[in-house]
């Protein structure tokens, strides 16, 4: 089977994580993709297949080499998809591509257009797999699940291959931030491993943001305005003031690269109390931990001039860049260049201006670059999924588990 036959599949299964919820896995959806791919997976012959309590699927194919002491790769993808854009129902279709817009639907003419989306115009000649324009596809991640069996299952059917130890996860509720909250680092066992949900294939990212959320909360004091002189507090003009501060050109519409930034996400309030929540970005922890100093510091001023305790701010880390760890593992990238190099491809190997699970992986011991996946256009419903890098992907990962062996 290829590829994109398996994710034809996965994607039928209305899978969205939702960040309201308080159990594990996020929604009950989860747990049939999950049933589904143990079965899949032990009737294909993958070894020690679980499911564990908080939705965690595992698998490992041992080393076809006699004899064989070398180290066990991994590959990560997860089960859930996105909640922002319409994830039920979704009618995948393949479409042969020959230039222009891509065709979503006829009746409602959804297009994926060229305009907006130049670079799809390289996939020409390639077949396309997309929604029907009205929810998104699901090919982040289920490409990537597509990706990891397909491999899984052409090493199973060819012994002549030789290759190192695998382990295989798929994990729940990665869009809401929770995909490694109950990761089993130890049941998993690889050394090192790759999370297969990167974008274009020929993708190597080895670099996250340090990323922490802050919360402000401002404490007013309300008087009826008519007999306001000099006594009240807006709570909601000083959130304001606090804002101003922030500078103009950090932010993430004026920031590319490696720049990083403050955003505010939220605020709301009236006189009596405000608060912000605010994230900052920066691939360099140093710039990460001024921006936060820089917070405080504005606190302290915004109290020296309306009380002690007006503004207080609570700054919580999320995650950090992986970068420093795989920097102490370097063959973990070495090696997925040198397949790229082998198969033509020039990698791209540019800094994620986000987080992965493997950022979290890695500081759980297991260093873990992601790859790309062959999916575009993600969380939303012009997402669609290239079958011929699909197909490239599955070698890609073949290839990995084969240099697995000479490390
Ligand atoms: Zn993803």
């Amino acid at each position: 089977m290829r590829a994109y036959e398996r994710m034809l599949e996965y994607v039928k299964y209305p899978t969205a994580s939702d960040p309201e919820s308080t159990v594990v896995p996020s929604t009950q959806t989860q747990w049939d993709l999950a049933r589904a791919l143990v079965k899949e997976m032990k009737e294909m012959g993958i070894s020690n297949v679980s499911l564990d309590e908080h939705c965690y699927v595992m698998g490992e194919i041992p080393s076809n080499i006699e004899g064989y002491n070398g180290p066990s790769v991994g590959f990560v993808a997860h089960m859930d998809v996105s909640c922002e854009a319409p994830a039920e129902n979704i009618k995948a279709q393949v479409i042969e591509y020959n230039g222009g817009d891509i065709i979503q639907n006829e009746e409602l003419d959804l297009r994926i257009d060229v305009n907006t989306f130049p670079f799809i115009e390289k996939y020409k000649g390639c077949h396309i797999v997309t929604s029907d324009g009205t929810t998104l596809l699901g090919a982040d991640n289920k490409a990537g699940i597509a990706e990891i069996l397909t491999m899984a299952e052409t090493l199973l059917n060819n012994p002549e291959i030789k290759h190192g130890n695998i382990k295989i996860a798929f994990t729940p509720d990665e869009e809401i931030g929770c995909g490694t909250e109950f990761f089993n680092v130890e049941r998993f066992g690889a050394d090192f491993a790759y999370t297969v949900d990167g974008d274009a294939f020929g993708e190597c990212q080895s670099e996250t943001f340090n990323a922490f959320t802050v919360n402000v909360y401002v404490t007013g004091f309300n008087i009826h305005p008519g007999s306001a002189k000099n006594r009240m507090k807006n709570a909601i003009r000083i959130a304001a003031e606090y804002e101003v501060m922030i500078p103009d050109a950090e932010t993430p519409e004026h920031t590319e690269g490696y720049e990083g930034f403050y955003h505010l996400c939220e605020m709301k309030g009236d006189v009596e109390s405000a608060q912000m929540e605010y994230i900052i970005r920066d691939h360099d922890i140093n710039e990460a931990q001024r921006r936060c100093e820089f917070m405080k510091k504005a606190a302290d001023y915004l109290n020296s001039k309306y009380g002690e305790g007006t503004v207080r701010v609570e700054i919580t880390p999320s995650y950090r860049n992986m970068r420093e760890v795989i920097e102490e593992k370097p063959q973990v990238v070495e090696l997925v260049l040198a397949v790229y190099e082998e198969m033509g491809v020039s990698p791209d190997t540019a800094p994620i201006r986000g987080g992965t699970d493997g950022a979290n992986l890695s500081f759980m011991g297991v260093p873990c670059p992601n790859l790309g996946t062959g999916g575009h256009n993600y969380h939303g419903r012009k997402e669609f999924a290239v079958v011929e890098e699909m197909d490239k992907v599955v070698d890609l990962l073949i290839r990995i588990a084969e240099k697995t062996a000479e490390l």
